[in-house]
Order: structure tokens, then sequence, then C-alpha cells
């Protein structure tokens, strides 16, 4: 089967060609569309000009990190573990939330945050400096933004191998990106969003870690593991 060939190089060209056709498509909507179609090509230009004036400036500030962060959008699962759509869909069926964590990722990477970025079965990990002794992450899309106590300790590939629960909990969330695509802000990362305030305001007893997408989540990193 085609997406499961051992030679990445087809997964490249395949995403050579995807990638182009959005361009394209901006290009085409833009020039000749109906109304709407012009909005989302202006969209399109828009952000792209943004993602690269992040990427400009991150690689001014720290280009070893910056570089990682931006090689990790096409570094894909060499394993075949999260499958190997995964590393096409993500650029036009996950495109908006691979967006809001890129620029969230290379963000934290201008402002100096940032003290590791690596990619694990074509998932990109941004890990930041927590204060407090905890743990927590952000997934959007293949790019996962964590916030450790102890950023600094062995390779992630290590850690979720240990079984490190919220490495695992992660993975298990960009499964639910591949799932939903362009609806997984609305469906899994705002209800998430709001399900963490409403836990740190400690209104109505409410538990984040009971929430269905905390769960959904658990679920599809065991079976990432278990891949
Ligand atoms: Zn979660």
């Amino acid at each position: 089967m085609v997406f499961h060939v051992k030679n990445n190089g087809i997964i490249y060209l395949i995403a050579i060609v995807i990638i182009v056709s959005t361009w394209l498509m901006a290009g085409a909507a833009i020039v000749l569309g109906w109304p709407i179609l012009k909005i989302f090509g202006m969209v399109f230009i828009i952000c792209k000009g943004i993602e690269l004036i992040a990427t400009m400036v991150g690689l001014s500030v720290d280009f070893r990190l910056a570089m990682a962060l931006c090689k990790g959008r096409y570094v894909y699962d060499e394993t075949g573990r999260m499958h190997h759509y995964q590393s096409l869909l993500r650029h036009v069926w996950e495109m908006p939330q691979m967006f809001v964590g890129y620029m969230l990722g290379m963000c934290r990477i201008i402002m100096g945050k940032v003290r590791k970025v690596e990619t694990v079965w074509g998932v990109t990990f941004v890990v930041c400096e927590h204060a407090q002794n905890s743990c927590v992450g952000v997934s959007l899309g293949p790019i996962v933004n964590i916030a450790s106590n102890k950023p600094h300790e062995e390779s992630i590939r290590v850690l979720i191998q240990q079984d490190m629960g919220i490495y695992k909990h992660e993975l298990g969330h960009t499964v639910d990106s591949l799932i939903w695509g362009w609806l997984y802000l609305l469906v899994i990362g705002l209800p998430s969003m709001v399900s963490v305030q409403m836990e740190t305001m400690r209104i109505g007893h409410h538990k984040h870690c009971r929430l269905y997408a905390e769960r959904w989540a658990n679920r599809h990193g065991a079976w990432v593991m278990k891949q």
C-alpha cells in the first residue's frame, strides 16, 4: 500500500505536490473565485506571510531551535506508527491547528523560553521551562507545546517509551486532530481551554481530566503506543 512504503521519498514528493497545489488554489481563488473563495485565498496568503515573518525572526533569535521547529513540519513518521497519511493531511486537513501550534512554538522561541525542540514519530515537541512542579501540554496538529519542570531531561523519544504520561496523552491529541481536521479547534481545542480555566477557577468542582476530549486523548495515546 502506497502509504506504508519504507522509503519516505514518495511521501516527500506527494507533500510537495500538495503544498504547491494549495498555493496555486489560493492564488486562483483570489484571481478567479467568488467572494467567499477570495476571502479564503487572502486569509491563506496573510497567514503564510505572518508565518514567514515569525520564522525569519525566530531564525535570527535562535537558529538551531527555530530551524528544528520549521523542519519539524516536514519530518515524517519514519516508523509508520502514526501512519504516513498523517504526514500529508497536516498540510490541508490540519492546516488551522498546525498554523496556531507553529506560531505558538515560534513566539516562545523568540521570547527565549524554549529549551528543546524534538520530532518523534512525525510529531514535533517544543519544550519550555515550567516554574511549577508539573508538566502541561497543548497539542495543535503535529506540533505539541510542552511546559515542563524538567525541560533538560533526556530525549523525548526515550521519555515516551518510558511511558511518560503527558507525552503519550499529547500524542493522543494529535490523533484527535487527524480525526477532526478543521473542526479540531472547535471540538477539542476550545472546550479544553474552557475546561482548564474552569478547573483553575474551581468552578463547579470541575475536573479537566474528566472532559471527553481528555479521555479520548488518553485512549488514542494508548493506541499509538501499541502500534
Ligand atoms: Zn489533554
